[in-house]
């Protein structure tokens, strides 16, 4: 196994640029505005360039906790000193923050156990436990499938456990694994919906694997006009946009202008701006794509006119680098 430290530095901050693309974008409607190019301040959260939001934040705030071991009712706290003390925030307050996740720590503050804070009803199916979820498939990367992938549903379900989400966190971390071990886009995609398809076979998660996710895993989801795909806040709008964009970008033989005005090229830069600007979530679809095209082009690849902007860019790579020392 081949650990390529350059890509997974890339998933960490992938997320993050992902995140601050879009957070300008966040409410407004994608046919309603500008394709975001660079980044920006301003939009309906009203925050200044190179902020992000909460998408970061839990993912500083798992990665914090990790840097001293896995520790699940840790991690719950961390998440709720975000919430209350604004732990991992761009500018000491919270400003976004997802109603699932909400009640969740809100469950923790009270007392209750991490391990049974978070929602296992099936309309808690929400992206918030997928877009900050990148930091356990790093610090995991390591372990068997099945010790990796208890892991990750452990974590997932501090705050969003219904199965659709675990297994929507378990598909995004084994291809995040799979891009970190340097597989190459299309080979990392097939060897994760094979490992996918063994280990997910039996109850609650089977009945997942046929129905919700089908379309992404047989492959018939890219066979649609992606301009109908919709990236809403449902968990699985999200990972299908998020590994759809990645695919699609990595195959661009020329650059090509979608519906939506994306430029679509084989590269980092493209493939985190078309899930910014694909659709209704945009900071987390970000986000989420962020990671993916980081772990599959590297940190080398992240353009540095992004770099430069991100709030507290040195506290983030001081505590990434703490992190990935660990891994
Ligand atoms: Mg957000």
């Amino acid at each position: 196994m081949k650990f390529n430290y350059d890509k997974a530095k890339g998933a960490f901050w992938g997320v993050v640029c992902g995140d601050m693309l879009g957070v300008p974008l966040e409410f407004l409607h994608p046919l309603e505005r500008e394709p975001v190019t660079t980044p920006r301040g301003g939009g309906p959260h009203n925050q200044p360039l190179g902020t992000w939001s909460d998408d970061s934040s839990l993912t500083l705030c798992l990665a914090d906790s990790l840097c001293n071991g896995y520790d699940p009712v840790d991690i719950g706290h961390k998440f709720l000193q975000w919430k209350e003390h604004a732990l991992w925030t761009s500018h000491d307050f919270v400003f976004d923050i997802g109603m699932t996740t909400r009640r969740a720590l809100e469950k923790i503050k009270a007392g209750y156990p991490p391990h049974l804070s978070g929602s296992a009803d099936e309309d808690s199916n929400g992206n918030g436990s997928l877009m900050r979820i990148i930091p356990a498939a790093l610090y995991f990367h390591g372990e068997s499938i099945k010790d990796f992938l208890e892991k990750i549903h452990t974590i997932s379900a501090l705050t969003h456990g219904h199965p659709r989400s675990l297994v929507a966190c378990g598909i995004y971390c084994l291809l995040v694994r799979e891009l970190i071990h340097d597989q190459d886009i299309d080979t990392a995609w097939s060897n994760t919906v094979m490992t996918v398809q063994s280990y997910y076979d039996h109850a609650p998660f089977k009945k997942e694997i046929d129905a919700t996710f089908a379309p992404l895993l047989s492959g018939n989801l890219f066979t649609q006009n992606h301009a109908t795909l919709r990236a809403t806040g449902y968990v699985v709008d999200t990972l299908n946009t998020a590994v759809f964009r990645l695919l699609m970008h990595s195959h661009a033989a020329t650059p090509w202008q979608d519906a939506r005005g994306i430029t679509v090229e084989p590269n980092l830069a493209s493939t985190i701006l078309g899930c910014v600007n694909h659709g209704g979530d945009p900071d987390t679809v970000g986000a989420v794509g962020g990671g993916l095209a980081g772990a599959a082009y590297g940190y080398d690849h992240i353009p540095d006119s992004w770099l430069q902007v991100i709030v507290r860019r040195a506290d983030i790579a001081s505590l990434v680098d703490v992190f990935l020392e660990k891994i």
